[in-house]
């Protein structure tokens, strides 16, 4: 990035620069005031029309405005400057994702408070002129705790010396500790106490010394494989020790938030101290923390959902990508991008290693292992020799299955040994809510959302109809709204609500726990410590049998869980999503992998109208690679990815007129030419979501096409009005 030119103008005329403001616009210039030193990346105050707004100075001015229209820079923050390998990677996703790079700058501006100095903590030290007469035994260790760290805030040293504050506090007043200010801790800086060290197998020694010896390679990619609970992120973790003893900052993505509760665990028992964390439901007094902590370079480690990856990192050594498969990972509204994908650019600028972990990796990520671009390491065994469970189905047309139920007499007899051997059982059904259709059985009206291609999910503990596509809710009413007869509604198929429900009647001494994302919080008071309670509670032992969406499926290490059992496994298979067989997969060896993981051998049962399907024939004789391959050869048949490259334009707008001509617009001017396709347009199969209409296009490219520039010149071409909007999605994930 070019420097700032103060000399440019001639000496005499005012220094300008461009600024880069958090908004799909700019950058701007602005005039800087004599008695203002910036250099790029400050994070300055602008004015904005009428307002102030916050902004990072973003290399030499443009000077495409007037000067005598260029206003001063208002106020720069005490703020590290915004590091230039972090500007660089706003710039690469902006012209990755063809959003504009302010849109992008917005999602590392999330924390403006941070960009305050926070505010100096009180601490006690030792006051030496005093001597160490008739102390308490408390007292005496609170001043061995100094001994060691110098300060500490009372609750440290009340923790440390094993005593209650108001021990500390006494002590200030007796004069024997004197009050200082320190500067804050900030998360993760200081791995002062020793954790847990694990020893690791031969093979997993041997792939934590790979890793460790990357990080003073340069940029290198690496699929850590491995089946579930083979010790991958006891692995990583190594490596992440590694890069912390090297003084480098490490970034752990995870594709959930749900996920991060016994990771952070695990990390603070093996660190000693806990990473930094950063997803939507952190307050602000620790989202302040982390982003200073990680902008002055002091927090050593995030663990956070894919927003972390924009968090301004000045030392950034390494990313671990967990469970990389995670379509998770891709974001769907705003910027809509790839976290994995662009976690991999931004080790590719900062030039230090990524590793992207899974049990069961993307076909994306074993096509690049296989053709050199990504290194592969593999842990072949459960820990502790801890078997695989073994996976079963139940063929769902031969079950004899009473009206309005879903859980076949053979998994239910299953369940109730499982339960006899004092054992665990978890049931998966991917689909919140009680059912996700309702009908009226006099008329058969469906009960549709008012906004959205969709219908109303019922659920009944909220006692609501829920549209799962938008915010929309409605009480169930009690008469049916195209016939009005009363007590007529029906529901049709299974939610976990309704699992829930056949469970407590099939079982009812065992203790039962649903956990969904819209249950959790309900059942344990909310805060962002209902879902860790929900997990102890299972992990403890204090429930039987837990029944859950996709929350259960990842990550969880319940120690006496031998049998899960899938209530519905074609869930997935339905609908044309190119990923449709490899998500499925993905997914259901994943839940599977929670049954036995100790010394108790685990078993799987999936119910299945599909048998004979290649995915379940996969899970159930555990031949992950043989599918991936068979996968793979008809992606490349069908020159789809990673065979080829997919770019999807989604028109809408309120006026359906205007959408469908918008989009006809854009297809007659679509891109031609050799290894180029262009599909649709085509009402997207979501055709209506929060009111808007909604339709398709999809470019399919040869590899070596470079397609942000085909899109961005096809848009030059077609005048959209401005109530229709056309976004763009590079290397869609979702086709709805
Ligand atoms: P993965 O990430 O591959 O699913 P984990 O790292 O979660 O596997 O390991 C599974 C379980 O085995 C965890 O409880 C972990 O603490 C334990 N474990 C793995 N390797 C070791 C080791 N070398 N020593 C002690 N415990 C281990
Ligand atoms: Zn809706």
């Amino acid at each position: 990035m070019a420097g700032i030119d103060a000399s440019k103008e001639g000496s005499g005329r005012q220094r300008r620069v461009a600024v880069m403001l958090p908004y799909p616009l700019g950058p701007y210039d602005y005039t800087v005031p004599a008695d203002l030193d910036l250099v790029d990346g400050d994070y300055v105050g602008v004015p904005l029309g009428p307002r102030e707004v916050l902004g990072v100075v973003w290399g030499e001015a443009r000077g495409d405005v007037a000067l005598s229209k260029v206003k001063p820079v208002a106020e720069v923050f005490p703020t590290p400057p915004m590091p230039e390998i972090h500007r660089r990677f706003i710039e690469w996703v902006a012209a990755y994702t063809l959003s504009p790079p302010g849109a992008v700058l917005r999602m590392s501006l999330t924390a403006p408070k941070a960009l305050a100095p926070p505010v100096p903590s009180i601490a006690y030290r030792r006051n030496d002129s005093l001597p160490d007469v008739m102390l308490t035994p408390a007292r005496r260790r609170v001043l061995e705790a100094l001994e060691e760290r110098g300060t500490g805030s009372a609750p440290e040293l009340a923790e440390a010396a094993g005593c209650g504050v108001t021990v500390v506090r006494a002590m200030a007043d007796a004069g024997s500790l004197t009050v200082v200010q320190v500067p804050p801790r900030y998360p993760a800086s200081a791995f002062d106490r020793p954790g847990d060290l694990p020893t690791l197998s031969p093979d997993q020694t041997a792939a934590a010394d790979a890793l460790k010896a990357k990080l003073t390679q340069g940029y290198s990619t690496t699929l850590l494989d491995g089946v579930t609970g083979a010790g991958k992120t006891e692995v990583y973790f190594e490596a992440i020790a590694a890069n912390i003893a090297a003084g480098r900052q490490s970034l752990v993505l995870l594709p959930e938030i749900a996920l991060s509760a016994q990771l952070l665990d695990r990390f603070a028992k093996r660190f000693g101290a806990m990473p930094a964390v950063w997803h939507s439901d952190v307050g602000p007094a620790a989202r302040r923390m982390a982003w200073r902590g990680v902008a002055e370079g002091a927090t050593k480690v995030v663990v956070g959902a894919r927003s972390a990856l924009f968090l301004p990192y000045p030392n950034l050594g390494l990313i671990v990508v967990d469970e990389e498969h995670e379509a998770a990972f891709k974001q769907e509204d705003g910027v809509i991008y790839h976290a994995r994908d662009m976690a991999v650019a931004r080790a590719h600028l900062g030039g230090f290693p990524i590793v992207l972990v899974s049990a069961t990796p993307s076909l994306e990520t074993v096509v690049n292992a296989e053709t050199g671009r990504y290194d592969r390491l593999y842990l072949p065994a459960r820990h502790a020799g801890a078997e695989l469970p073994k996976i079963g189905l139940i063929d769902m047309r031969r079950e004899k299955l009473p009206a309005r139920q879903f859980i076949s007499p053979t998994l239910a007899r299953a369940v109730a040994e499982t339960l006899a051997a004092g054992e665990q059982v978890m049931l998966f059904l991917n689909r919140r809510g009680y059912a996700p259709l309702t009908l009226c059985r006099a008329c058969g009206h469906r009960m549709q959302c008012p906004n959205c291609t969709a219908w109303l999910v019922e659920h009944r503990f909220q006692g609501l109809l829920r549209c799962h596509h938008c915010d929309h809710a409605e009480p169930i009413p009690a008469n049916c709204p195209q016939c009005d007869n009363e007590g007529t509604f029906a529901p049709c198929g299974p939610g976990v609500e309704r699992i829930s429900d056949e469970v407590t009647d099939l079982f009812p001494d065992a203790r039962v726990s649903l956990l969904a994302s819209d249950t959790v919080h309900r059942a344990f008071g909310g805060g962002p410590g209902a879902m860790q309670e929900a997990i102890r509670q299972v992990r403890d032992h204090e429930i039987d049998i837990v029944i859950g969406t996709q929350i259960i499926a990842k990550g969880h290490h319940f120690p006496m869980l031998t049998l899960v059992g899938v209530i519905d496994a074609d869930l997935g298979l339905n609908g044309g999503d190119l990923r449709a067989s490899e998500r499925t997969y993905q997914l259901l060896h994943q839940v599977a992998g929670r049954a036995g993981r100790e010394e108790r051998p685990g078993r799987v049962l999936l119910q299945t109208y599909m048998p004979e399907h290649r995915v379940m024939q996969a899970l159930a004789d555990d031949r992950r690679d043989a599918f991936l391959a068979v996968e793979a050869e008809e992606r490349r048949a069908a020159g789809m990815p990673p065979y080829a490259r997919l770019a999807a334009l989604i028109v809408s707008g309120s006026d359906a007129g205007a959408v469908g001509e918008t989009a006809r617009m854009l297809a007659r001017q679509a891109p031609r030419g050799d290894g180029i396709v262009v599909l649709g347009p085509a009402p997207a199969p979501l055709a209506m979501l929060r009111g808007l209409h909604r339709e398709r296009l999809l470019l399919k490219a040869r590899r070596d096409v470079p397609v942000q520039k085909l899109i961005a010149e096809w848009l030059t071409r077609v005048a959209v009005p401005n109530h229709v909007r056309v976004q763009v999605d590079i290397d869609p994930y979702s086709f709805l």
